[in-house]
């Protein structure tokens, strides 16, 4: 923190959206954010995107909670609030902190005793810091008995790190996305990083810019295109078509590494075998890529002496998300194109701590760094350090739990942060389970869409308040710094956690945040060397770090992998649909996605002025040739239906969708796109298929 001239203070912080973790400065006058600027961290070299830069007063709204909120009695449950325009004060009232926590904790307590832990259920959140993820898994795990605990990792790269795991043993990305400066031939599959992840993308037009190969493949066209060697807008949901066809031609003209598979790649042969079928001739027409461009750009990643792969939701929320991350990962495995500068596979993380919150265990399979909740040891050490006989198999998924509430398994939820009745595929059907809870406690900034269903609403702190690591997609450990009291009554959400779990009878005696971190750290082989203390000095630390005073190890498996047996595993992939195609009667292609202004479910950006001056409506993009084809005027009202809904939007031209296709991103309430989307999972990562579902648009009747 440091005095400016006509600034009260400046205070150096990470960014609280996307998982880049630009590194920030804050200025601060009279108790206000004015003024937010890049510092030049590792990731993002003094520069900052709109969100970043712009998006800071939703922590001044008017709308955040400042005090703790409990359903009046007179206040029936139901799926259909509508909250906009709403007044809180009808269906709930003001609670003392003491009521509030002790209505929440003993909702919980007493289903915990009348149906036991399997009846409860926790969804965190991306969002918080690594200690808040730590604090909330456990809670969940030593308070509850249930291994019931997930958060958006599951909506968006669970199938990338279940395919991450199976073949190269981590989940974690292998090189910064920095190395796409040291890179020859940088593929970027299924990720729109000029949206997404836009500090990122200023390094990938770097590279071109550079000379080196760009290859960016995806359904929808988008800028990057512009700055590419190779701009493939393929068939959406042909991905493995597409990606064996790569593979066939690398096998067929031995462009593959012969001595790095022999000494680190198993299953080889099974993946020759299963390619054989897929030439780029075969794969032309189903992917819609000629075979020509399909040879060009197999050789070219393949020749390269080094090449990187970025992928996003375009690869991993489909029904074969997995797949997809499967072929990527054969990708660079048959050409040795992993562990050296330059080179690797990177899975772009979406928000400011999804890395870090799925390291620290928020997930139902694992504890922190992975560690399956099923292997008796690892649940032994967990037991004696916790003290508590712990639940033995794995929990469920986000979307299992919302099956579990409507199948009556499971009655009460503690959510923290995060925004099911937005986020969710099939949002009614999700509405409709935080409805039948007989017990809800929701511990957020702003009353949510999810918070609207509560009987307990938790005032917490924005990122702005909070002292805490957060972990980007790079593996970079970062401080995150208080820069304003948390507004009114507003508490902190690791001791709202505590609070929780001391009345649930657990004996927590947690000081400082510092000590929640020291616990977690010293079972995470992965902050080995990383202290609390080295974090606040320097700010960012990449893991894993070999010594104190060392910096961190940008690239990984530079000598073998951390599976059983050291190998890199190749898990070949066949061509699977998509769980709903269009017909007849939805004949169109429905994907959703983020625009550069939202994030997410929109319940910080919608808040922020300028970002929502500059995207104030909910929208759906289809191309001008579609919409004319659908006897429709660019600025109708439209509505987009699907076998699970319908939803107004305003109806916007944009040549970068595909004929065919309908595009909604998912940020808006009034046009939720989610109550759209179709919740079938990905078997292994249990992801739903957001990208792709049977739609059809109609003029409003
Ligand atoms: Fe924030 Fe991501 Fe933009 Fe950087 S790129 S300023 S982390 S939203």
């Amino acid at each position: 923190t440091r005095a400016v001239q006509s600034f009260d203070k400046v205070v150096a912080s990470v960014c609280p959206f996307c998982g880049v973790g630009c590194q920030t400065e804050v200025a601060v006058k009279d108790n206000k954010i004015v003024q937010v600027d890049g510092r030049n961290g590792y990731a993002n070299e003094n520069r900052l995107c709109v969100k970043g830069r712009f998006g800071y007063d939703y922590v001044m709204s008017p709308e955040r909670l400042t005090k703790p909120l409990i359903r009046r009695d007179d206040a029936p449950k139901s799926a259909d609030i509508d909250m906009r325009g709403a007044d809180p004060l009808t269906v709930f009232r003001e609670a003392t902190w003491e009521e509030a926590l002790d209505r929440a904790a003993g909702g919980l307590t007493s289903l915990l005793k009348a149906h036991g832990g399997k009846a409860l259920a926790g969804f965190g959140s991306a969002k918080g810091s690594n200690e808040e993820a730590y604090l909330f898994q456990k809670l969940v795990r030593q308070g509850f008995g249930t291994n019931n605990v997930d958060h958006c990792t599951r909506l968006c790269h669970a199938s990338s790190v279940a395919a991450l795991m199976e073949g190269v043993g981590s989940g974690a990305v292998s090189a910064p996305f920095n190395d796409a400066l040291k890179a020859d031939c940088i593929i970027v599959i299924g990720a729109r990083p000029t949206t997404n992840h836009p500090v990122a993308a200023t390094y990938f037009k770097q590279a071109a810019k550079n000379g080196k190969k760009l290859i960016v493949i995806d359904p929808r066209r988008q800028d990057l295109m512009r700055h590419a060697s190779h701009a493939l807008e393929f068939k959406p949901g042909t991905d493995v078509a597409l990606l064996n066809a790569l593979i066939h031609v690398i096998i067929e003209e031995k462009l593959y590494d012969e001595q790095y598979i022999q000494a680190n790649v198993s299953g080889f042969e099974a993946l020759k075998d299963k390619v054989k079928d897929f030439s780029p001739e075969a794969m032309a027409e189903v992917c819609g890529i000629d075979a020509a461009t399909l040879r060009d750009v197999a050789r070219t990643y393949a020749k390269s002496e080094r090449s990187i792969i970025f992928w996003g939701m375009g690869i991993s929320q489909h029904t074969h998300g997995t797949d997809n991350s499967r072929c990527l990962i054969a990708l660079a495995l048959i050409t040795g194109h992993v562990g050296r500068p330059g080179t690797g596979l990177h899975p772009l993380r979406g928000q400011n701590n999804v890395q870090g919150a799925s390291d620290a265990g928020l997930i139902p399979m694992y504890f922190p760094d992975y560690k399956s909740v099923e292997n008796a040891d690892i649940r032994g050490q967990y037991e004696n350090f916790w003290g508590q006989t712990l639940d033995p198999k794995r929990g469920l998924t986000v979307v299992e739990i919302v099956d579990a509430i409507h199948e009556g398994e499971i009655k009460g939820m503690y959510i923290m942060g995060e925004n099911p009745a937005m986020s969710d595929p099939d949002q009614s059907h999700a509405r409709q389970a935080l409805a039948m809870l007989d017990h809800l406690v929701v511990q957020d900034i702003f009353l949510t869409e999810t918070a609207w269903h509560a009987d307990v609403v938790l005032p917490a702190s924005s990122h702005a308040e909070k002292l805490g690591t957060y972990t980007n997609t790079n593996r970079q450990v970062q401080i995150g710094r208080p820069v304003l009291d948390p507004p009114g009554e507003a508490r902190q959400d690791w001791e709202l956690i505590v609070a929780i779990a001391k009345r649930i009878g657990l004996d927590w005696k947690y000081q400082h945040v510092s000590d929640v971190y020291a616990e977690m750290a010293s079972m995470m082989p992965s902050l080995r060397n990383i202290s609390w203390e080295r974090v606040e000095r320097e700010g960012s630390v990449i893991y894993p770090a070999d010594a104190e005073d060392k910096p961190g190890n940008e690239i990984i498996f530079t000598d073998g992998f951390p599976t059983a047996d050291g190998r890199g595993r190749i898990t070949p992939a066949d061509l699977l649909p998509p769980a709903e195609v269009p017909d007849e009667q939805y004949p169109l292609i429905l994907t959703t996605g983020r625009l550069l202004e939202h994030w997410h479910t929109g319940a910080m950006t919608r808040r922020a002025g300028v970002l929502h001056a500059i995207e104030p409506y909910g929208i759906a993009t289809m191309n001008p040739r579609e919409i004319a084809r659908q006897g429709l005027t660019q600025g109708d009202v439209i509505e987009v239906q699907t076998r699970r809904g319908t939803v107004e939007a305003i109806l916007r031209a944009d040549r970068d969708v595909a004929d065919g296709m309908v595009f909604m991103p998912f940020c808006f309430n009034e046009s939720p796109a989610n109550e759209l989307t179709n919740p079938m999972l990905d078997p292994f990562g249990k992801i739903p298929e957001f990208k792709y579902c049977a739609a059809r648009v109609l003029p409003t009747a």
